[in-house]
């Protein structure tokens, strides 16, 4: 197949996407897939001629991975079965805030053929992007994620950057690990409260004493 073969719809949303190098592109003939290059997840595009056929192919069925159905109607945006339903135009801001919400979140040494390999772990917070998106929050200004480590000895949650120093106080080698999975949490700088990847407030009692002291600088330096 050959790119002008294409139908102008498809060339139109395509023309949107391509400049967003966090996804390796294809295009297998009347869809896009969007492969997101750090994770692996997928965004399926597909086109429908108007909303309410958008929302007959999201009905139709869940497909893997993140779907986006493109419309040419304007100010189009809404959540319909999993799948986002929105105007062309609103693409790239859209593919762009689902780059923020897919978070590392850990990592494991394998073995591979003789050699030691590092697979990495990601998490996409899909519930959290649309409550971003309702509620007009923008990543860095609004919130952060930051990844949490949950202490094996005592229980409490810690901030990645302080791991090896909390575990140092428990007696762990740190660096002995070969795996770590962290829980990714939401740094509320409106509320100044932290929230898990449902929504659900993480109490202060929670977090280590190194993750309070971190969490009272973040959040006391941005309204400060
Ligand atoms: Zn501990």
């Amino acid at each position: 197949m050959e790119y002008s073969e294409l139908s102008p719809r498809i060339k139109r949303v395509y023309s949107q996407v391509r400049y967003l190098d966090d996804y390796r592109w294809e295009i297998p003939g009347n869809r896009i897939i969007g492969t997101h290059k750090r994770s692996n997840v997928k965004v399926i595009i597909d086109v429908a001629d108007d909303r309410e056929s958008a929302e007959r192919i999201a009905d139709a069925g869940k497909s893997e991975g993140i779907r986006i159905i493109a419309v040419p109607d304007r100010n189009v945006f809404f959540v319909h079965n999993g799948a986002f339903i929105l105007t062309y135009r609103y693409i790239k801001a859209t593919l762009a805030d689902i780059n923020d919400h897919i978070v590392w979140s850990g990592f494991r040494v394998v073995e591979d053929d003789g050699k030691l390999l590092q697979e990495d772990f990601y998490e996409y917070l899909g519930g959290a992007l649309i409550n971003h998106i309702k509620n007009n929050m923008l990543a860095g200004q609004d919130y952060i994620f930051w990844q949490f480590y949950k202490c094996e000895e005592c229980g409490k949650y810690v901030d990645v950057e302080s791991v090896e120093r909390h575990l140092r106080g428990h007696g762990i080698k740190h660096y002995e690990k070969s795996e770590e999975r962290y829980e990714i949490f939401e740094i509320n700088f409106r509320d100044g409260k932290i929230y898990d990847k449902y929504g659900k407030e993480v109490p202060m009692e929670m977090f280590s004493e190194e993750a309070r002291d971190f969490l009272e600088e973040v959040t006391s330096g941005i309204k400060g």
